[in-house]
């Protein structure tokens, strides 16, 4: 069995994506949806402390198929969302971090979330700290991009766009509805570059129609695309269920989630390699835990070289759940 949707033509997919969808979750415009502090390693090979900011704005003004995060956003229609006052609610000491992540579920260069206006007042609430994260499609890395670009240099703040690669397999690329070729990511990259900006990259982990073995296959290769293409940073992101749309996927066989032991042994193989700072998104892993002999030992293996950055062996399992 399987969905129609790969018939489908471009609107044909969108309609498909959106009809899926569970509701929104409640989220309040005066605050952001979440907010979590770590501590990463930074590109001069030290801790970095991170405030990580998950700002509640207007949905992106994509619609992927793999991507749950429109369910933290209010309707696109609303208009812009004072992003500043937010910060400063949960960040009232920027100087406290090295660095602060802006992550609003789309892409901060888009008009229609964050009003443009408001940059001046996004940098004197992270005012202090070595380096802002922004994320952002590359269709948005537009004059507004170029501006905040501009007075990020001029405060003497370092900017970092990451983007989405999704995946450098071109195939599954064109099937999850980004209107993203892996062309389009490199000249992103580019750009970015180009601004004196940083960029990171997002890799899924066995993106829809992907066996596991191709899914892992396509994941280095995708990280050895955006190392090449000049990101200072990946991060992997293990694709999982809870859109409607995935979950319609994983009903018909047509998409499943990764194994935590390929996540483990993706991010071991990628740090051998030693080409740059590699990364899971660990947000919600324990899912991926189902094995109860290794499962938790696999969380920690991977938060140690998330932490690290040094490749660990890959941990053999008492009940043989997985090679
Ligand atoms: S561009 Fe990013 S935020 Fe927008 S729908 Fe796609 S994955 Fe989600
Ligand atoms: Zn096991």
């Amino acid at each position: 069995m399987d969905t129609a949707y790969l018939s489908l033509d471009a609107a044909g997919r969108d309609r498909w994506i959106r009809n899926r969808r569970p509701d929104r979750l409640p989220v309040d415009p005066r605050r952001p949806y979440a907010f979590v502090e770590e501590a990463e390693l930074g590109p001069d090979g030290t801790l970095w402390s991170t405030a990580v900011v998950f700002l509640t704005n207007g949905e992106c003004a994509f619609g992927c198929l793999m991507c749950d995060l429109w369910r933290q956003t209010l309707r696109r229609q609303a208009g812009p969302t004072p992003c500043s006052p937010q910060i400063a609610a949960v960040v009232p000491q920027p100087q406290r971090y090295r660095m602060v992540k802006l992550y609003n579920a789309g892409s901060f260069f888009d008009p229609a979330v964050i009003n443009p206006s408001e940059y001046d007042a996004i940098l004197a609430a992270v005012g202090g700290v070595r380096r802002v994260v922004v994320e952002c499609h590359p269709a948005f890395l537009n004059r507004h991009f170029r501006d905040f670009a501009a007075r990020c240099r001029h405060t003497g703040v370092e900017l970092e766009v990451a983007m989405g690669l999704e995946t450098a397999d071109p195939v599954a690329l064109a099937r999850l509805n980004k209107r993203m070729s892996v062309e389009d990511f490199e000249s992103g990259v580019a750009a970015v570059r180009r601004e004196g900006a940083f960029a990171r990259a997002f890799v899924l982990v066995r993106a829809p129609w992907q066996s596991e073995a191709d899914g892992r296959r396509w994941a280095l290769e995708s990280i050895r695309l955006a190392q090449a293409a000049g990101c200072d940073a990946v991060t992997m992101i293990p694709t999982r269920a809870g859109n409607g749309a995935m979950d319609r996927l994983l009903e018909t066989g047509e998409w499943a989630p990764p194994a935590l032991s390929t996540v483990e042994s993706l991010l071991a193989e990628s740090l051998h390699v030693n080409s740059g700072r590699v990364f899971v998104d660990d947000w919600d892993l324990e899912r991926l835990a189902t094995c109860r002999d290794c499962g938790p030992d696999r969380v920690g293996a991977i938060r140690m070289m998330n932490r690290t950055q040094r490749p660990v062996a890959p941990l053999a399992c008492g009940s043989g759940c997985r090679p």
